[in-house]
């Protein structure tokens, strides 16, 4: 088996979260950034890449290392804390037993997983007003916006992923800068970086079933058409309302019709608004 080269694929990821950093807009100058790590490759690799970034971007913002040990019976704390302390990290373990609410909460055989990641949701807001935070950073990556846009099309009946940026209901702006990157790419950075890896199985919660069969899809898909992971994340990047069924966008972007454009068939919406409006 081939490996590349560990230069390669750090450049990939790191044009990769720049591009999305810039896209959105996701980092200002003077920002304090409340990155979580759960332990699991994908925060690890968004915090050291976060790093990297700050010694040489032209903004200034600064990291704040938040873990919520959720009382998980078995939770190797220290792991974390001796690796955040050697690289010296400004590092927070908040200690909240949610782990016994969640059991005590959910019927045997349920999964624990939207009640424990809501309440560990509340305790990260909370976290970051304690510490003055001014972003909060998810480690969610392209497959993970993948995996939410099929499980709203088959399941919800709705036609969304994840928002790159959001603000909560109580003003915290929430960033995801691994939007654009590949979990391929960022499993093979956190291997060649040897980051100390927690087990994400201590909960004994069932995996969502659903989103694993989701990824296996996309993973079959990817095998098979290589590359159409790239152009799925693109399509979300090109969306056409006036090829959708959703009236009240239609009503919002003061759409009467849609209208072919001779060629490609498809319908540019700046021109369908700029028609609507000069109607
Ligand atoms: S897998 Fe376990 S720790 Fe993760 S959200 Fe589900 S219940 Fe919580």
């Amino acid at each position: 088996m081939n490996v590349e080269p560990l230069a390669g694929v750090e450049r990939r990821l790191t044009r990769a979260l720049s591009r999305a950093l810039i896209d959105f807009g996701m980092l200002e100058n003077g920002d304090r950034v409340m990155v979580c790590v759960s332990g699991g490759k994908d925060s690890y690799t968004m915090l050291h890449l976060l790093r990297e970034l700050a010694r040489r971007a032209p903004v200034a913002f600064e990291l704040v290392v938040v873990n919520v040990d959720q009382g998980h019976p078995g939770y190797p704390a220290d792991r974390l804390r001796s690796y955040m302390r050697a690289e010296g990290y400004d590092f927070h373990m908040i200690e909240e037993d949610t782990y016994s609410i969640v059991t005590d909460k959910i019927p045997a055989g349920k999964t624990f997983c939207s009640l424990c990641s809501r309440l560990r949701r509340g305790i990260l807001y909370r976290v970051a007003r304690e510490l003055r935070c001014t972003k909060i950073a998810l480690g969610h990556h392209r497959e993970d916006i993948l995996q939410t846009l099929l499980l709203n099309l088959f399941f919800s009946g709705q036609l969304g992923a994840m928002p790159p940026k959001l603000v909560s209901a109580e003003g915290h702006v929430v960033i995801r800068p691994l939007a654009y990157c590949a979990e391929e790419d960022i499993a093979a950075y956190a291997r060649a970086k040897e980051f100390p890896i927690l087990p994400c199985d201590l909960c004994g919660s069932q995996d969502n079933l659903q989103r694993k069969q989701v990824g296996a899809l996309l993973n079959d898909l990817e095998e098979k058409h290589p590359g159409i992971k790239s152009v799925m994340l693109a399509a979300t990047q090109n969306v056409r309302p006036s090829q959708l069924l959703d009236k009240d966008l239609w009503r919002t972007l003061g759409l009467s019709a849609a209208k072919e454009v001779e060629g490609d068939g498809l319908v540019r919406i700046d021109r369908l608004v700029r028609d609507h409006a000069a109607s």
